[in-house]
């Protein structure tokens, strides 16, 4: 099953549970817009062609919101899945935006800064009539940054003739960026964790997590959840597994990946490690796949899609998964966590948080007004708290997964915004 079959999986079962119409499910399905184009430019070693998307899935409640990745791997089956769960994602968080999602096939690493930065101004110049504060706002996603943002708001602001920094978010602050994006993700999933955990009436700071996928989200949320006085006994990347069950310090490991490139590096070097000071550190370097099995309360998956099967879940020991990845589960290891009774937070709550901050950012750009780093974090964690608090309630009146739960609020808002607006006539 591909990435948006899976999505729409979920879309399906929350219509049928809130038995909408056929029409209503048909039109809650398909992407209002799929634009594609072949950007031809003309780079360092010569001309190049790169594929590029941009999906608007829908925008009944406010103008279409969603990141644009780079990404030798992006597909159409990807980019629309990531749209369409982007809609559920703003409808659940409770901000006024629809979803939508772009993306660029392309290996990044492979080019230079300069290079780049042509390829971004390339996909503003093509999809520019698609774009704006009203009407598509991007924003970086898996290998774009504030940097990419700004060559492209740049672009776009040369081509339309005027200024409009809230046609794109994830800016640098001196464009008008908003304090608290860096760590939104992850400042939103220790939101909603920590919600959960209360209503379990588990202390935090005895709770022990593995985290996998040590980058933007997985090493933000490390950090913030080390220094709430959570165990990070375990945390990966592609490379390898750092286990350690008296607790690792992720700050020291985010200093090293930074510097060395990896997690493991920080007792080994080309395949040869220091046993020594890991056996003083009660530490063993492991296989990436390794971070499955380790004892933990709370495993959280931070880098790839579908990592969590059949086969995988049964190595988890945790009673809890925090979905910081999109669509990190599939449909059917899903169903067996629920029937198991691990609860997960699901991703369309989970990493809601970056897309809330990036509302904040596009308010703040509308009126010229900017927040304090204090009143960005207030707003988010109110905001985090009260689409748990739905969710949870949903689930438990329903009995029912948070993320069936999830879907069914975010599925509710948009059909009833569409009913507004005639959609179904
Ligand atoms: P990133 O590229 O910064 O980090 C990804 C990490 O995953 C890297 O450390 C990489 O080494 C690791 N990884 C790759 N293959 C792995 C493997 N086989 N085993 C273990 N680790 C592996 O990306 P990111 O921005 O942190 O995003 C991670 C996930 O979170 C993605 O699914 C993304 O869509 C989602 N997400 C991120 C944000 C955000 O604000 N960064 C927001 C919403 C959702």
């Amino acid at each position: 099953m591909n990435p948006f079959e899976q999505i729409r999986q979920h879309i399906t079962s929350a219509a049928k549970s809130l038995s909408l119409s056929e029409a209503e499910q048909a039109a809650l399905l398909s992407a209002n817009e799929t634009h594609r184009a072949s950007l031809s430019v003309v780079l360092e070693n010569g001309p190049q062609n790169f594929e590029a998307f941009r999906v608007q899935f829908n925008n009944a409640r406010g103008p279409y919101k969603g990141g644009i990745r780079f990404h030798p791997a992006a597909d159409l089956h990807e980019v629309q899945a990531l749209a369409a769960a982007m809609a559920i994602k703003c409808a659940v968080i409770d901000v006024p935006l629809g979803g939508a999602k772009g993306g660029v096939v392309i290996d990044p690493k492979q080019y230079s800064a300069k290079d780049l930065e042509v390829i971004a101004r390339a996909y503003v110049k093509e999809f520019v009539p698609h774009l704006g504060v009203d009407k598509d706002i991007p924003a970086p996603d898996v290998y774009t940054n504030a940097t990419i943002m700004s060559w492209m708001l740049d672009e776009y602001e040369s081509l339309v003739g005027h200024k409009e920094p809230g046609m794109i978010t994830g800016k640098p602050l001196a464009l008008g960026g908003s304090y608290g994006r860096d760590s939104a993700t992850a400042q939103g999933g220790v939101h909603v964790l920590l919600q959960l955990l209360a209503l379990k009436q588990k202390h935090h700071e005895r709770q022990r997590v593995a985290i996998q996928g040590f980058g933007n989200a997985g090493a933000t949320l490390a950090k913030l959840l080390y220094d709430a006085g959570f165990i990070i006994v375990a945390v990966s990347d592609s490379q390898g597994t750092l286990y350690a069950k008296g607790g690792l310090d992720p700050h020291i490991i985010d200093a090293v990946k930074t510097d060395k490139g990896s997690v493991s590096s920080l007792y080994c070097t080309a395949g040869v490690c220091d046993t020594e000071q890991m056996q003083k550190d009660g530490a063993v370097a492991l296989s990436p796949d390794d971070i499955f099995s380790v004892e933990a309360d709370i495993f959280v998956p931070a880098a790839l899609d579908n990592v969590l099967t059949p086969e995988t879940i049964q190595k988890l020991q945790a009673g809890v998964i925090l979905e910081l990845a999109n669509n990190p589960t599939t449909p059917e290891a899903d169903k067996q966590l629920f029937e198991q009774g691990v609860t997960v937070i699901p991703d369309v709550l989970a990493n809601a948080g970056g897309v809330t901050v990036s509302y904040f950012e596009w308010v703040q750009n509308r009126q010229q007004l900017y927040w304090t780093k204090e009143e960005v974090a207030m707003r988010l964690q109110e905001k985090m708290e009260t689409a748990f608090a739905a969710v949870h309630q949903k689930a438990l009146e329903k009995d029912i997964s948070l993320r069936e739960a999830a879907y069914q609020i975010g599925v509710e808002r948009i059909t009833a915004a569409m009913r507004y607006r005639g959609t179904f006539m």
